[in-house]
């Protein structure tokens, strides 16, 4: 079981004093799928930057706290009981995602020559090393800092007792399957020639692969036609329903909702959340737009 909590959260832009994020609070469970809606420019995507750690933002209040069970960590790492609540503000992007934060994927330039299946597997061997490293406690060569936004994971070779090739390509398989993926998809050049809908099917297969505690997915409906739209929606199900990944949906747009049942659903108006509901307050958003939200929290009607 992990739960992520936002404590009011407050952030600005690091570059500058603008304001961004003013007292968010909001928790995601395993097994749940919260949906964070709002108008644009409300502060949707800075939240999910937040959390994942980019350095164009500066937290200025607040708290950003990741409590963790040791099944989140299978047979080989066991968590000592003052590991079990990490302050992921003090951390950096490589090492939250290593403790099971996923943030829709970065998208790597293409690289000639590098398939997804090798992509994919260099970046579950990126996250396990790092992982490792956290749960030794080692504190040595910090020099070589990284804050994971420039990077792409396809630097070095895989070390020895990484996941190898063919033990790889079973897990892939396995999670193409759930996925209801085309098997030819993995066999492609990485980024070349992907269709959008094709870029944010990658990023659930990420997903899949990394096993991320909590996924935070940023408009990954956006610009999907409705076919590429459902099989988008069953990848995040799959997610949810086989790895028990809690889901933090961002959207603009109430539709892949009905694809996608969210248990809580949270209204962002300028840098807050305004209102929290269940379903029922998309449907409303759907109907009614979001200014009714804004005249009631403001009284402004
Ligand atoms: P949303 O995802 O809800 O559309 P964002 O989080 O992207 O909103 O942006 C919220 C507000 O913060 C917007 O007014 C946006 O222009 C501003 N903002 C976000 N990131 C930056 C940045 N790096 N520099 C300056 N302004 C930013
Ligand atoms: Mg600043
Ligand atoms: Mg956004």
């Amino acid at each position: 079981m992990a739960r992520l909590e936002l404590r009011n959260l407050h952030a600005e832009v690091a570059e500058g004093d603008e304001k961004i994020l003013e007292g968010v609070t909001l928790e995601v469970e395993s097994g749940e799928i919260h949906a964070l809606m709002g108008p644009n420019g409300s502060g949707k995507s800075t939240t999910a930057k937040v959390i994942a750690g980019h350095p164009a933002y500066e937290v200025t209040e607040g708290e950003v706290l990741l409590h963790l069970e040791d099944e989140e960590f299978g047979e080989d790492i066991e968590i000592d009981a003052d590991q079990r609540t990490w302050d992921l503000l003090d951390l950096e992007p490589n090492e939250r995602a290593a403790l099971g934060i996923f943030l829709g994927f970065q998208y790597p330039a293409e690289i000639e020559g590098v398939t997804m299946t090798n992509f994919l597997r260099t970046a579950l061997n990126a996250k396990i090393e790092e992982r490792e490293e956290l749960f030794e406690g080692d504190e040595g060569d910090a020099e070589e800092e990284d804050d994971g936004f420039e990077t792409s994971p396809m630097e070095g070779p895989a070390d020895e007792g990484d996941v190898g090739v063919a033990e790889f390509q079973g897990i892939l398989q396995e999670k193409m399957e759930q996925l209801e993926m085309d098997e030819k998809f993995a066999q492609r050049y990485l980024n070349a020639g992907f269709s959008g809908g094709e870029k944010k099917q990658n990023e659930v297969l990420q997903a899949a692969i990394l096993e991320p505690s909590i996924a935070v997915l940023d408009e990954i409906d956006s610009g999907l036609d409705i076919d590429r739209l459902q099989d988008v929606s069953n990848g995040i199900n799959a997610l949810r329903d086989e790895q028990g990944t809690g889901i933090l949906q961002i959207t603009h747009y109430q539709r892949i909702l009905d694809y996608v049942e969210p248990d809580h659903v949270h209204v962002m108006l300028d840098g807050q959340i305004a209102k929290s509901g269940g379903p029922e307050l998309a449907e409303k958003l759907e109907d009614k737009g979001y200014d009714w939200v804004r005249d009631e929290v403001y009284g402004t009607a």
